[in-house]
């Protein structure tokens, strides 16, 4: 059976992701399994950063290895959070403080111009010098509401309306929020580029 790192540590990726590649004789690894080391995201783009990873775990794990980086680009703020997202209200900031950082930053904003996007960009890298690396990056547009509405999910999604449902992200159920969201998107398209020929020779 085929192997990939997959660079995380969070076990509901790992998941997530044996589910959406189901049918391709693979096997996830989370990069922990592998005692690959954290490396430092310094890229300017979700790309950059997903490809910085995903190069670490495959230099230091010995296998193909697929990695994501994702967050919220919210208009007003001219794009912020951003590549930041995780880390918005400073280093380890739960999803609470970063949420609230985010209101206090679009106060006095109005409701039509409170647009957004969460956005994701998949890596995947047969090998560290791979020079063609696989490469998926897809959006889900939204609102930041002013107030958080619904239990589910996490992050931003309490604050996240999705007009096309008239919910918040956190109002959706679980398998729905991962047909519609921008990582489950772009889960779609890797799936699509795995199945072009050849996509899969070195994998
Ligand atoms: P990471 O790519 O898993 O590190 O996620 C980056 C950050 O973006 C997360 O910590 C969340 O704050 C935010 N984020 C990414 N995807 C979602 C989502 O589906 N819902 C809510 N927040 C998200």
């Amino acid at each position: 059976m085929r192997k990939w790192i997959l660079a995380t540590g969070n076990v509901g990726k790992v998941r997530e992701l044996e589910t959406a590649l189901a049918g391709l004789d693979l096997e996830i690894l989370p990069q922990s399994a592998l005692a690959v080391p954290e490396v430092a995201e310094t890229g300017l783009t979700f790309v950059e950063n997903a490809l910085i990873k995903a190069r670490n775990a495959a230099r230091h794990g010995g296998l193909p290895a697929l990695a994501d980086d994702s967050g919220l680009v919210v208009d007003a703020l001219d794009g912020a959070p951003g590549i930041y997202s995780a880390r918005y209200a400073g280093p380890g900031a739960d999803d609470r403080a970063n949420i609230d950082k985010l209101l206090a930053a679009l106060a006095g904003v109005s409701a039509a111009r409170r647009t957004a996007r969460f956005v994701c960009a998949l890596a995947l890298l047969r090998h560290p010098a791979d020079p063609m690396p696989l490469l998926c990056q897809a959006s889900w547009e939204g609102v930041v509401l002013a107030e958080p509405r619904g239990a589910g999910g996490f992050g931003y999604d309490p604050v996240f309306f999705v007009p096309d449902q008239k919910r918040t992200a956190a109002e959706l159920a679980p398998a729905e929020k991962n047909r519609l969201s921008h990582r489950g998107q772009a889960l779609a398209l890797l799936r699509q580029q795995l199945r072009v020929d050849g996509a899969l020779a070195g994998l």
